[in-house]
Formats: structure tokens, C-alpha cells, sequence
């Protein structure tokens, strides 16, 4: 059963609505995470009733949550226009995650919107946010996925669906920005006060809660986007909406795995500018960082230039952390630990071949030991120079990522033929992406990649 302990309803009610999900026709139970069903200790739960919105469990206060964000650069109201926290469960360990549905109806948020998702789309979510999870990049997590067996439009007529979605909270940069609008110092506080309470308790001590709060939601922010960039990821729509606080990898809508190494890469059908591209969400992380920030000028401190200074200062050390971190987690796929300058030339010089040449991104890092690309000849022959910790290529490099074509695959079977097969056989092999023991078809690129491939939020 759900333990639930709602205390963002307790803060000030402008911060959220009271809604419902909204009731669905014929509600079908299409996929469960069992092991996270056993984390939760949820077993017993009717899992069709309850996570199709029609029914609600004892002790769920349902909300939706108010957010503004930046998308695509430009700052909007927003909220969830089409997701309900059903509360807030709590492990006898005391760890707390938000259970939300996801696809659950309108709300006060929806502005235009149907509040409804397709089942399509659910279930991408479920599968990308399963093979992040075993990557051990930090994610939310999805509980299950129902069919609403009501049609939701999009281009065309599709099966709705509803996603449970796991999360060590749904707080956003776009949260603080909501707030820090509403423009009265006494709500910010009390909002800030319990975003630092929930996930950085430590800070309470710190001389400056509030700066150390930017510093560590910074430093969360960088190690997520290098973890990303570790495993050829591309969130797709890096909007200051879709920036959890504590840094778990949130919104799973158009994101999409590299296969040909092209750091100018977008997949989004959405993101004609290629503003969240592969190699622009450093950046991109920079500027939501920056956005974050200015909501905390008023609690940093009372004089503003003093408050500017302080987290200008913090701001500015953004690109060289990143650059850091970045440097040690490719000489890490690189099979090298303790990485010097001239690492550093090797690792350049290895992206420029793979780009002039369009090679795997996953494949060639997980195959470095074979040595068996031809075109890296003289490259190996510099690297074999240095000490190669073959282990850490291993834990670097996945075998395995949720490649394009199989993920398309898989969720047509299940989304319009019904025949969940190929998607369950496939999570079985994302559970150990960096096992090489499992059939070729999952490790291998396609014959030929779909250069053109666009992805959509459903
Ligand atoms: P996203 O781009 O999915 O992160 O969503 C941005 C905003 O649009 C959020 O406030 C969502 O709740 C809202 N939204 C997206 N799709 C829908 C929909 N079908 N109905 C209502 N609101 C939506
Ligand atoms: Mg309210
Ligand atoms: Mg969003």
C-alpha cells in the first residue's frame, strides 16, 4: 500500500490546485516495474484502478503543481497541464518520492491542451527512463503504464495512456521561477526552505543555505549533463520546466540516443534551431543554471549587489567544473584515470575521427580494447602508449544503449499491435547495458541509420 505524506500541501496554496485525475473509460494494465513495485513496498495496490486516476488511494491528497519555465528561451506560466501528484510515499527508510500520473486529464494548468498522452509516448517514457536507470544516470523512475481505451488526437487518432512516474521530487528551476514571480519574499522563502529541507538537509548549516543551495544544484546539473554526454544521450527539450532540482534526468519527451557520432545532433522535431543539440546542453545547462539562479537573489542577501556578487561568483565556475568533469569522465571511456594534457589531445583527436568518419558513438568507446577498427590504426597506436585500465572502459561504456530503430520497434508492437513481447525482451537486455552477453541485434547500430530521425512530444 502507498504511505503517504503530503507536505507540499501544506505550503502556501499558490503553489499548486487541488484536482483530480480525471476518470478514464476502460482503463487496461499494460506494463508494471516489478522491482520497483518490491522497492516501494506497493504490492498490494490495485494497479489498474488506482493508476488509471479512477480510483484514489487511501491517504493521496492529489494536486497539480504550478511551474513557470523557459522554453526554448522564452518564459511562460506553466504547470502540470496534464499530470497529478497523487502524494508524496515514504519508505520506512524515510526516503520520499512523489508518485505522479502522468496523462491524467485537464487541470487549471492545461492552457490549450487535452491533459491526456498517447500510449506511444508513455511508454517511450517507461523504456528510456528503465535504460537510464541501469545506466546509473540518475532519472525518474516509471512504476507502469495503463491504456485509457479512450483515443487522444495528435496527428491522427491513438490510444491514450497514463504513466506512473517515480521521482525524488517533481521540483523544477521552473518551480523557482513560478515562485520567485509571485513576488512575495515570504512564499519564496518558505518554498526554498523546503527544497533544502527535502533534498540538501546538510545545507541548513551552511553560512548561506541559499548560495550553497545554487552551488549544489550546479554541481548536480553538471554531473547529470556529463553522465548524458557519457552515453551519447540527448534530452531534447532542456527547457528551465524540465530541470529537477535535485538532478535526477526528468520529462522524457523527445529525447533520443546518438548512434553516428555528430555533436550537432537534435532529434527533436520541435527544436529547429538546434538549440538542445548534443553538444549544446552544456551550455544550455549553464544558462538554466543562470535562470535558477536570479530567483535566489532576493534570499542570498539583502543588499542585491552584495547577493549579484555572491552568485556571480558561483555562475561563473560553471564552464570550468564542467570542463573538468567532462575531461576526467572521457578519459574514463578511454580506459585512462588519472588524465594529463596530452590525454586530453588524445581524446580530441579521437572525437575528430569519429566524427569525420560517422563512427559509432557507443561502439567504438565499448570496442576500444578489440582494436579492430581500422580507421583508429594510428590513433591505437598513441593510446597504447599510456596505462589502459581495461575495467573502466567497461564501466564507462555501455554495450548496450536504447537504440533508435529497436526502440521504434518495440513500442509500435506494443502501442498499435499490442504484442508486448519485443518490449519486454528488450528491457530484460537493458537491465545489464554494460554486459556484452546478449545477441548482436541489441549491441549493433542498424545497417543503415536514420540520419533523419525525428521525435515528437506525444
Ligand atoms: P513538456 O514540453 O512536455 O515538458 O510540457 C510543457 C508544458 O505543457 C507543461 O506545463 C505540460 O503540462 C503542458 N502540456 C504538455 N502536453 C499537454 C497536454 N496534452 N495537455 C495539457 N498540457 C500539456
Ligand atoms: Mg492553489
Ligand atoms: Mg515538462
Amino acid at each position: 500500500m502507498f504511505n503517504f505524506d503530503n507536505i507540499y500541501k501544506t505550503l502556501p496554496s499558490s503553489l499548486f490546485t487541488i484536482q483530480d485525475p480525471i476518470p478514464v473509460k476502460k482503463p487496461k494494465l499494460i506494463i508494471k516495474n516489478r522491482e520497483l513495485i518490491k522497492e516501494l513496498g506497493v504490492d498490494n495496490i490495485d494497479f489498474t484502478q488506482t493508476l488509471s486516476g479512477n480510483k484514489i488511494p487511501n491517504g493521496a491528497e492529489p494536486i497539480a503543481q504550478a511551474y513557470s519555465g523557459h522554453q526554448f528561451g522564452h518564459l511562460n506560466t506553466l504547470g502540470d497541464g496534464r499530470a497529478i501528484l497523487l502524494g508524496e510515499h515514504v519508505l520506512s527508510s524515510g526516503q520520499r518520492f512523489d508518485i505522479q500520473l502522468k496523462g491524467s486529464g485537464r487541470t487549471p494548468y492545461s492552457r490549450g491542451g487535452d491533459g491526456r498522452a498517447t500510449l506511444y509516448s508513455m511508454l517511450r517514457e517507461y523504456l528510456i527512463s528503465y535504460a537510464m536507470e541501469k545506466l546509473n544516470i540518475p532519472t525518474t523512475r516509471s512504476l507502469a503504464v495503463v491504456s485509457t481505451g479512450e483515443d487522444v488526437y495528435r496527428d491522427m487518432a491513438e490510444m491514450g495512456g497514463i504513466l506512473t512516474r517515480v521521482a525524488s521530487s517533481h521540483i523544477r528551476v521552473g518551480t523557482f521561477q513560478y515562485v520567485a514571480m509571485l513576488g512575495n519574499l515570504e512564499t519564496l522563502k518558505i518554498f526554498t526552505d523546503y527544497v533544502i529541507n527535502r533534498h540538501y538537509p546538510e545545507l541548513k548549516s551552511d553560512i548561506n543555505p541559499y548560495l550553497a543551495l545554487l552551488k549544489n544544484v550546479m554541481n548536480k546539473q553538471i554531473d547529470l549533463i556529463v553522465d548524458w554526454y557519457r552515453v551519447g544521450f540527448i534530452h531534447g527539450v532542456m527547457n528551465t520546466d524540465n530541470v529537477s532540482i535535485c538532478g535526477e534526468t526528468i520529462d522524457y519527451g523527445p529525447c533520443a540516443f546518438m548512434d553516428i557520432y555528430n555533436p550537432k545532433t537534435v532529434f527533436s522535431s520541435i527544436d529547429r534551431f538546434g538549440r538542445y543539440s548534443f553538444e549544446n546542453q552544456k551550455n544550455i545547462g549553464g544558462w538554466n543554471m543562470a535562470r535558477f539562479a536570479e530567483t535566489l537573489i532576493p534570499l542570498v542577501d539583502n543588499n542585491q549587489d552584495v547577493s549579484l556578487s555572491l552568485i556571480n561568483e558561483v555562475l561563473s565556475e560553471y564552464k570550468a567544473l564542467f570542463e573538468d568533469r567532462w575531461n576526467v569522465m572521457m578519459a574514463s571511456k578511454i580506459g585512462i584515470s588519472n588524465p594529463t594534457d596530452s590525454d586530453f589531445q588524445l581524446i580530441s583527436s579521437l572525437l575528430n575521427i569519429m566524427e569525420d568518419n560517422r563512427l559509432d558513438y557507443t561502439k567504438t568507446f565499448r570496442n576500444l580494447i578489440l582494436k579492430d577498427e581500422p580507421l583508429l590504426k594510428d590513433w591505437y597506436k598513441k593510446w597504447e602508449l599510456r596505462d589502459i585500465n581495461k575495467d573502466l572502459i567497461i564501466e564507462s561504456n555501455p554495450a548496450i544503449i536504447p537504440r533508435n530503430f529497436i526502440v521504434e520497434h518495440v513500442l509500435k508492437e506494443a502501442a498499435t499491435y499490442n504484442n508486448l513481447n519485443p518490449l519486454n525482451d528488450f528491457l530484460e537486455v537493458l537491465e545489464n547495458p554494460y554486459s556484452d552477453d546478449v545477441l548482436d541485434y541489441y549491441k549493433n547500430p542498424p545497417e543503415r541509420v536514420d540520419e533523419n530521425y525525428k521525435t515528437f512530444c506525444g
